[in-house]
């Protein structure tokens, strides 16, 4: 057997894990981030994946802000306890 069909099939398997584990923690469809890491390399489709939001994003209870995920809100600049960054 070619090597070429050895890396070829490791490619594959490891875009469709990826894309199947991205897709569930986040706001991307498998079929659009298996789409990435096929014709990009896992790799890249990864970096592009990880910019897509979290689907259990924490959100912000201040604001209503449910695509927060940093520690201060990017809407109202609070935290948790509601206190302003600084
Ligand atoms: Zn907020």
């Amino acid at each position: 057997m070619d090597i070429t069909y050895i890396f070829l099939a490791l490619f594959i398997i490891l875009a469709f894990l990826m894309a199947h584990q991205e897709s569930k923690k986040r706001k991307i469809s498998f079929w659009k981030a298996i789409l990435f890491c096929v014709l990009l390399s896992p790799i890249i489709g990864f970096f592009i994946i990880s910019n897509y939001p979290l689907r259990n994003a924490p959100g912000c209870q201040w604001c209503g802000n449910s695509e927060n995920e940093a520690e201060y809100c990017g809407i109202c600049g609070k935290n948790e306890e509601g206190n302003l960054r600084g």
